[in-house]
């Protein structure tokens, strides 16, 4: 007799395992243009180097990230910003004011993590899943600083100022 299988088990199962603690192995690319002073980020690792439009040999910094460390705090970010000023309890009063009204700004940050999080998704043919919520960037070596008015978490690889110090 076959061995009969549950429908419903089995797709709770691959789910558990989609879910579990691997990481996503990838890199963020930083494209800083000399001349223009301009800097930008790719998820398209070249090993000719590139031009910029301006004719100028653009420097490169590839930066080993963790795409589902990078994925989960961008998730993160999104709600922060989607859930609003009022609930971040963690802003002085000024701060939330500030922002509370900038919704230019909060639609911006919004389309920054959208935009990322479609970067992140072009990397990886792996479906990109977040960490479990009790996930810990810290105790994982992922560094990020904690931006305010905002309140979003921008990890070390997306800030660009460490990778070109004296160009600022
Ligand atoms: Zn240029």
């Amino acid at each position: 007799m076959s061995k009969v299988i549950d429908l419903a088990q089995w797709k709770k199962q691959k789910e558990s395992e989609q879910q579990g603690d691997d990481a996503i192995p990838g890199f963020l690319i930083w494209l800083h243009c000399p001349s223009c002073q301009t800097t930008e980020y790719t998820e398209v690792r070249l090993s000719s180097g590139r031009i910029h439009k301006c004719g100028t040999l653009v420097e490169e910094v590839e930066v080993p990230i963790d795409i589902r460390a990078e994925y989960t705090i961008s998730q993160k970010n999104l709600s922060i910003l989607e859930k609003g000023i009022e609930e971040n309890s963690n802003l002085k009063s000024k701060f939330r004011k500030l922002f509370g009204e900038n919704k230019l700004l909060r639609e911006q940050l919004k389309r920054n993590e959208m935009e990322y999080q479609h970067r992140l998704a072009l990397m990886t043919s792996e479906k990109l899943v977040p960490y479990p919520e009790d996930w810990d960037a810290k105790k994982h070596g992922v560094e990020f600083v904690i931006v305010q008015p905002s309140g979003i978490m921008i990890t070390a690889a997306r800030q660009a100022d460490k990778y070109f110090p004296q160009k600022k």
